[in-house]
């Protein structure tokens, strides 16, 4: 039988089968043969040990599609990213940080900004603007007015799909609202992990119906970027690369060279202001980092 993970805790793999059961599974043997271990959002095949106590052994990985190592999770499609138009104020910062991030990991990125009803249409220009400029899909929902719900639904369905966002943004009240089933799943899991054993947070899927699969990113405001080397942050900004052909360096990184197309775009507002800036922040951060 086929399912996936949905999480990983202390040498216990809780599988989701095709037929919507919930398998405790050990991976006794899958280590000897390859060097792999499972992942949360892996596909595996499994074997039943026990039908009415619903364990089960994990016999095989099945080829994974990407593998990320922040959050570490398999067969990943796309990002959600999460935040509020206001109360609180998007932290650019932290969301370009993310779009890195992913950026680096191949993982297709949406950005929504949440509480519309608390927002004038000016901001929403703005910030439309900025991330669409650099090649981010943005979407706006208000959970309070029931706003732009649908179209987030359709860009999760059949997707398996990593959500992310500060806290206090609306993700809980956007998930409870598009997938009110999504709790019970939750329950589900808990339930069968002893209980007080376990306390911190694990990444986890949530089967939300339908082929359709969501994992919360814990820590998303200590993200920190490691082992990327300066010099290749730029690749991670999409809206810089048509300017590079007017830098006289091949190898600018758009900092302090005097002849450099990406900076000509941001004095001209063809590139975001505050893209830049948080460009220049994290270069500096990543090569200090590499000092020591
Ligand atoms: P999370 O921490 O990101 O999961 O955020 P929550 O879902 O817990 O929401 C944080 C607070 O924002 C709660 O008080 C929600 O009622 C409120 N909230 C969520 N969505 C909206 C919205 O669309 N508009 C407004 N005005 N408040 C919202
Ligand atoms: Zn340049």
């Amino acid at each position: 039988m086929t399912g996936k993970i949905l999480k990983g805790i202390a040498g216990f793999y809780y599988v989701h089968s095709k037929d919507g059961n919930l398998y405790e599974c050990k991976a006794k043997g899958i280590f000897r043969n390859r060097n792999v271990k499972p992942l949360v959002g892996d596909d595996v095949e499994i074997t039943v040990l026990d039908e009415a106590e619903q364990k089960g052994n994990i016999e095989e990985i099945l080829p994974r599609k990407n593998a990320l190592v922040r959050p570490a999770v398999a067969n990943v499609d796309q990002a959600l990213v999460v935040f509020s138009i206001t109360h609180p104020e998007p932290n650019f910062n932290l969301l370009d940080r993310f779009l890195v991030m992913m950026e680096s990991q191949d993982v297709p990125v949406h950005i929504c900004f949440n509480k519309i009803d608390l927002s004038e249409h000016e901001k929403m220009a703005d910030l439309r603007k900025m991330y669409e400029a650099a090649g981010y899909p943005v979407y706006f929902t208000s959970i309070y007015e029931n706003k732009g719900i649908g179209t987030v639904r359709d860009i999760l369905a059949g997707k398996t799909t990593v959500l992310a966002g500060p806290s206090g943004v609306g993700k809980s009240s956007l998930t409870n609202l598009l997938y009110p089933e999504a709790e019970m799943e939750t329950a589900r899991i808990s339930e069968k992990i002893q209980r007080g054993k376990h306390t911190t947070r694990h990444s986890e899927l949530f089967g939300i119906g339908n082929q359709t699969y969501m994992m919360d990113t814990p820590g998303f405001s200590s993200m920190y970027l490691e082992d990327m080397e300066c010099g290749r942050l730029k690749e991670y900004f999409p809206e810089f690369e048509p300017y590079e052909p007017d830098c006289r360096f091949l190898g600018c990184v758009h900092i302090g060279e005097k002849v450099c197309g990406v900076k000509d775009a941001v004095t001209e507002g063809k590139i975001s202001q505050s893209r830049y800036d948080n460009y220049r922040l994290l270069y500096e951060e990543l090569k200090e980092k590499r000092r020591y």
